[in-house]
């Protein structure tokens, strides 16, 4: 196992009142984000002996905004670290029903997968990641630059640096964002509920709407789960605000407003701006893994970034095992190439899905060939590398 060298304390960040240390001393990778991808990856090394130090800026793991699909891929990868998902306690997906211009189809999945909150999930991975023999620090870092992390609390100096902070950039570091009309999410969870129990079951839903669509799925306890992703401009037709969204998209199809039902004003909506879907960092610099969402956006249409997230995490921990800081460039050509083909064809399927002729064509294609759909489901998804 490589193991780098400390280089101890940087230079403080401005203005902040911060922790007086003698010296952060991290010799094994520091990994910014206790998210799926930096728990794998703190899992990983843990195991192999190294010492990682996991950095996040909340002590309690709340619930981040997401599908919550778990892809049978993302199951297996897990199932593989001994993250066992069976006893948390989600709901079993096993098929896809689509939703357009007032009609549906469903189709089987390739595999079964699971309706399972990010809370329950993040949870788990933390636990396991501590009792592999990671260490745990709380601290929001606001930027990054030649192995410094500033953070609220103090800063932290590593030779090398696992950033798996997940949608949210940190400044130095930030991802491009070029798209004209950007995508946004809202995730609104609902309480279980007789009804919804009966009219979701055990499937995904994707209802499809100009500009977007909404991924429903049950959860620990039966409750719901909706997850929207859109356009700017699909906001902007809705009324420009959440809630007027959501009374907007439920205006217009009326399987997606059986299921919002009329308890919905009560629960909290989230919301988070500017996804850069289809982005793949190529090329890293000495000493800087990228993770996760910090490696590849998938669309999320695709219930595949959890898979992707872990999956990154696992193969930048044997990059880091193998070759230490250096081989940070190798590995983030080599999971960009294991990344691509999914997250091409998963942007294929979203621009066809937003328009009025694509989704009468998926509505289609579930009805006369669920095979044809079945496999497409696969290519959304990230190969699993030989060490895996
Ligand atoms: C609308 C939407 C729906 C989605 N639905 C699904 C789905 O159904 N299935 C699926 O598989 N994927 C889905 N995804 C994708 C999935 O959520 C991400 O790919 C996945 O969460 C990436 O994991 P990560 O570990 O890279 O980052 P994250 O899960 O974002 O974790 C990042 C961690 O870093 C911490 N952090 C961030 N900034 C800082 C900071 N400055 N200082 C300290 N800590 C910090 C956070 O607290 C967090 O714990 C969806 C995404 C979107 C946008």
């Amino acid at each position: 196992m490589a193991r780098a060298a400390g280089r101890g304390r940087c230079r403080k960040g401005a203005g902040h009142q911060k922790i007086s240390v003698q010296a952060v001393r991290i010799p094994d990778p520091l990994i910014l984000g206790a998210g799926p991808a930096g728990c794998a990856a703190a899992i990983e090394l843990a195991r192999a002996g190294a010492e990682p130090l996991l950095l996040d800026r909340n002590e309690e793991v709340g619930d981040p905004l997401c599908g919550g699909f778990m892809s049978w891929r993302t199951l297996a990868q897990l199932d593989a670290m001994g993250v066992h998902t069976g006893s948390l306690g989600g709901q079993k997906v096993d098929h896809l029903r689509i939703f357009a211009h007032g009609r549906e189809a469903h189709t089987p999945l390739p595999q079964p997968a699971l309706g399972l909150s990010r809370h329950a999930l993040d949870c788990a991975m933390r636990k396991a990641a501590v009792a592999s023999g990671a260490r745990l620090e709380i601290d929001t870092i606001r930027s990054l630059s030649d192995g410094c992390l500033h953070g609220q609390e103090r800063d932290w100096q590593a030779d090398c640096v696992f950033l798996a902070s997940g949608k949210h950039d940190i400044r130095g570091q930030a991802r491009p964002r070029t798209a004209s009309d950007p995508a946004l999410g809202l995730r609104i969870r609902l309480p279980a509920s007789t009804e919804r129990t009966a009219l979701i079951g055990s499937a995904i839903e994707l209802h499809l709407f100009t500009g977007g669509y909404a991924g429903i799925v049950l959860q620990e306890g039966g409750s719901c789960n909706i997850c929207l992703a859109l356009r700017k401009s699909a906001l902007a037709d809705g009324g420009g605000d959440p809630v007027s969204l959501l009374a907007w998209v439920a205006s217009r199809n009326r399987h997606f407003a059986q299921r919002l039902g009329n308890d919905w004003k009560n629960s909290r909506i989230e919301t988070i701006g500017a996804v850069p879907y289809g982005w793949i960092a190529q090329e890293t610099a000495t000493g800087l893994y990228r993770l996760g969402d910090q490696a590849a956006v998938i669309p999320s249409l695709a219930g595949e970034g959890m898979s992707i997230a872990v999956a990154s995490g696992r193969m930048a921990a044997r990059y880091w095992l193998r070759d230490g800081a250096d081989g940070a460039p190798a590995y983030q050509r080599a999971f960009a190439a294991r990344a691509y083909p999914p997250v091409q064809m998963a942007k294929a399927v979203r621009t066809l899905g937003e328009t009025w002729l694509g989704s009468e064509a998926a509505l289609m294609l579930s009805a006369i060939s669920p095979a044809l759909v079945s496999h497409l489901a696969e290519r959304c998804r990230i190969s699993m590398d030989s060490a895996d």
